[in-house]
């Protein structure tokens, strides 16, 4: 069983390394705006009710998040363990998931939060932009969410540095050196690769 948590600001590549961190380790890596991007794509009613908050860079309200956390947490596929990409990102989320992996007799094992200086995560953003098209990538949005992890977010941080779960990777350079840094790191937390992983 291995679970973790991603937790950095946006455009420090946490879905990037999501992605890859999933299939080597085999857990399923599961993204909250991932879940909401696509029910805004499929226009489903939670699409329609998460779509004002996400365009404006602002946190869809906890009781959606929370809700579907726990019915995601709850399939056969986290089993083995997961990694999440994006939640918790409010205290209110953080006490929800405590509360969900507690009355399953489980807990975080790392929380890995990758570190970005925010000029160069804007940077990221504004090519994301042009690459990508998405909605919440305009300049004045992404100022808006940085700002709201600033004062939403990164006070987990310490919450889980407290709990001695918490381990910091530098999210500059190469995505590789970062995948490496970041394995390294659960390594040294005992959370080894699986055998059959190419690295
Ligand atoms: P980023 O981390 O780059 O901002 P995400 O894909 O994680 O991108 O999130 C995009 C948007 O989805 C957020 O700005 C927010 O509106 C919504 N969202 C994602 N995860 C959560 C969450 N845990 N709680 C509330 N809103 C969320």
């Amino acid at each position: 069983m291995t679970r973790l948590l991603l937790i950095g600001p946006p455009g420090a590549g946490k879905g990037t390394q999501a992605v890859r961190l999933a299939e080597s380790y085999g857990i399923p890596a599961i993204s909250t705006g991932d879940i909401f991007r696509s029910n805004v794509k499929n226009e489903t009613e939670l699409g329609a009710k998460a779509k004002a908050f996400m365009d404006a860079g602002d946190n869809v309200p906890d009781s959606l998040t929370n809700a579907l956390i726990r019915d995601r947490l709850a399939e056969s596929d986290c089993e083995s363990g997961f990694l999440l990409d994006g939640y918790p990102r409010t205290t209110d989320q953080v006490r929800d998931l405590d509360e969900f992996l507690a009355s399953h007799g489980t807990a975080l094992d790392v929380v890995i939060e990758l570190v970005a200086d925010p000029d160069v995560v804007v940077e990221r953003l504004r090519k994301r932009a042009d690459d990508q098209g998405r909605s919440d990538d305009d300049e004045s949005v992404v100022r808006h969410r940085l700002d709201v992890y600033a004062s939403q977010t990164a006070p987990l941080v310490d919450v889980y540095d407290g709990r001695g779960v918490l381990v910091k990777i530098d999210a500059l350079g190469e995505i590789d050196d970062v995948t490496v840094r970041i394995t390294e790191a659960l390594a040294g937390r005992g959370i080894a690769l699986p055998d059959h992983s190419a690295r």
